[in-house]
């Protein structure tokens, strides 16, 4: 029994390329395809398997949904977030796709109707939670309905070593089983090669072709400073360019997410906080007034994050130090979706590395673990000491080799580095004579020649090296202990007390045979840092074509504003979130260009046949009455 086949299908003797050109442009107003996308979609419309690895904000979506559309059936999607879906599907619709979801939130007449309408082949895209896919009922049901493909959303969740490993997943393949003919497609932004492998084997993509994307997110600029004055340091960075802006803010421990998210507030930051101490609906209230609300800043844990796919993220801090690389691209991946300016910015400390030591040390996993995290901790130490371009660092990680990018504090203001050779070799004999037993506020009380109840006890004022730091103030010396662990001369002893010990490579260095180049901790002051913010974008943006919000004149940004109110009211009059509606980088289009008639508005990137009919009066009545 097969369902009629949907009208707004193209006919299958289209070539697959223009075909899926003209859905592109007609559903969803965009001009072109990114990327491997074209190729993606056409491998899938000839029903070839396919597994996407691309980067978060590289636009995944639209390479199961063109087919959709384009296949004869409709496209079951497999997703784990159910708050997720709700948001894709509403958008989907305003696209004026065929879109419903089946999952626990549902009502039972709800998920009946929407069976009833994928039988009936009214479905373009039906999303599905993983535990309900692979039930009896389901298989059934989709015996008896006609497949376009099988999507499998966020599927680095088969991987059982990651963080977001769901037993579900690793019964999918049995979809595969059960329905050969239908095309799959498996995506994920979790580029490491073990994930990768994992996903092929467990969901039986074995013939899949794999398209790989870069991993370069052109338009997130990434800036580390030194921390001196972290929340000073933070709230200079949000007043400087995101003042109203959404963005996430990153803590290691529930309090401090607690603390600070209180403390921003009082700023006058729109800051809530999220961690897995809250209760789970205080939790997902607050996850749902940043999902929907304009401006809203969240702090969080490392547990917010999977369930994001807000595209206007404008910035990202880390208030401490991720884990690891894979960590951090992963959490500065969710600024900028939308393909507009957004900024990666963490402040970073000796503090930080001497946590993260100890808290790799005090695990109770094994040693092989113990060891991955710890270098894992020193490929990301290795980026924040750089004083070559970041992401150069960042994407060499990822294996892809890239060339200075000019949008990364690094590229931007280029640091100072100085001859530390002689400082360095003072600080390790420090450590050295005074017994590898102290932290480093100790060890700088003795360079310094402090008079200190501490060095009283140890006696330490009679040591050799007690006093010859004194010219080189406590900043300094603290910046020339972090940048010495992070070089890997010192470590860190594995005991409570944060102790500094030498490495073996620091014998060297000792005996003067060889020299030690550190970068000047520039003491971020102000707004120089970011006084090129509004420059017209070395490769930011250009991605996507958008422009950087900032650089409209006043006038237009006064009907970005007006723009931005009218859809704040159809938000809530629709009850959902603002960027369904319309991204922001439509509006700022729209403001910038002033279309005219309809057919100037139809140009807009994000304006698709749908939403013209549906908004374009409003629209250009709210342009033409601007000044
Ligand atoms: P991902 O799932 O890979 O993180 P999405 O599918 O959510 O990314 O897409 C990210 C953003 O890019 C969305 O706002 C989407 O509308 C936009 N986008 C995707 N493909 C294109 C395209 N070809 N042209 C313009 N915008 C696009
Ligand atoms: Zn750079």
């Amino acid at each position: 029994m097969k369902a009629p086949a949907a009208p707004t299908k193209a006919p299958p003797h289209d070539p697959p390329h223009a075909a899926a050109l003209e859905v592109l442009r007609r559903v969803f107003g965009y001009d072109a395809f990114r990327g491997e996308q074209g190729e993606i979609i056409a491998h899938l419309v000839g029903a070839g398997d396919a597994l996407v690895l691309m980067p978060t904000g590289g636009g995944k979506s639209l390479c199961y949904q063109v087919p959709s559309l384009l296949r004869e059936g409709c496209g079951i999607v497999v997703s784990p977030l159910i708050a997720l879906m709700h948001d894709q599907v509403a958008a989907l619709r305003q696209a004026g796709v065929r879109a419903a979801a089946l999952n626990s939130t549902l009502s039972a007449r709800d998920a009946r109707a929407v069976e009833a309408a994928l039988l009936a082949g009214e479905l373009d895209l039906l999303y599905v939670a993983p535990e309900r896919a692979v039930t009896p009922g389901f298989l059934e049901l989709l015996d008896r309905a006609r497949i376009a493909l099988i999507a499998i959303d966020e599927a680095h969740c088969v991987s059982q070593w990651g963080h977001d490993f769901r037993p579900e997943y690793l019964q999918l393949a049995t979809l595969h089983e059960r329905f050969p003919d239908a095309p799959r497609i498996a995506l994920t932004a979790t580029a490491d090669p073990l994930t990768r492998q994992e996903i092929v084997e467990r969901l039986a993509l074995r013939d899949a072709r794999v398209f790989v994307a870069s991993f370069d997110r052109p338009n997130i600029r990434y800036t580390i400073v030194d921390r001196n004055d972290p929340r000073a340091q933070l709230l200079r960075f949000i007043g400087d360019g995101h003042r109203g802006h959404c963005g996430i803010v990153y803590c290691l421990s529930r309090r401090k997410v607690d603390d600070t998210a209180a403390w921003l507030l009082e700023n006058g930051v729109r800051a809530l906080p999220y961690h897995a101490g809250m209760d789970a609906a205080a939790r997902t209230r607050n996850q749902s007034r940043f999902q929907s609300e304009e401006g809203i800043v969240i702090v969080a844990t490392i547990a917010f994050g999977m369930g994001i796919d807000k595209p206007d993220v404008r910035f990202v801090a880390h208030f401490d130090l991720p884990k690891s690389v894979e960590g951090y691209y992963q959490e500065t991946g969710r600024a900028g979706r939308d393909g507009l300016a957004a900024d990666a910015w963490m402040a970073y400390g000796l503090a930080d590395v001497v946590q993260q030591r100890r808290l790799i040390e005090a695990s109770d996993a094994d040693d092989a673990y113990k060891r991955v995290s710890s270098a894992k901790l020193d490929a990301l130490l290795g980026l924040c000491e750089t004083a070559g371009c970041r992401r150069v660092r960042l994407l060499a990680y990822f294996g892809q080799a890239s060339v200075p990018c000019g949008n990364c504090d690094n590229c931007l203001h280029p640091p100072q580095t100085w001859d530390a050779t002689e400082a360095a070799r003072m600080a390790l004999s420090a450590i050295f004579r005074t017994g590898q037993r102290f932290g480093v506020v100790h060890l700088i009380d003795v360079l310094r020649g402090k008079d200190t109840e501490r060095v009283r006890r140890w006696n330490h004022a009679a040591l050799g090296v007690f006093g010859v730091g004194a010219g080189t103030d406590e900043h300094t010396w603290r910046s020339v202990f972090r940048q010495l662990i992070a070089l890997g001369y010192v470590r860190i002893e594995h005991g409570a007390h944060g102790a500094l010990q030498l490495d073996e490579s620091s014998r060297e260095v000792l005996r003067g045979e060889r020299a030690v180049q550190l970068r000047s901790d520039v003491r971020a002051k102000g707004s120089a840092r970011r006084g090129a913010r509004r420059r017209s974008g070395a490769g930011s943006g250009a991605a996507s074509g958008a422009v950087d919000p900032g650089q409209l004149d006043a006038r237009d940004a006064e009907l970005l504003e007006k723009l931005k109110s009218w859809r704040s009211g159809q938000s809530r009059e629709q009850s959902v979130p603002a960027y369904v509606v319309l991204h922001d980088a439509t509006l700022v289009e729209i403001a910038r260009t002033r279309p005219g008639h309809a057919d100037a508005l139809a140009g807009v990137a994000g304006i698709g046949a749908r939403k013209l009919e549906r908004y374009g009066e409003e629209l250009l009545e709210i342009v033409r009455t601007a000044t």
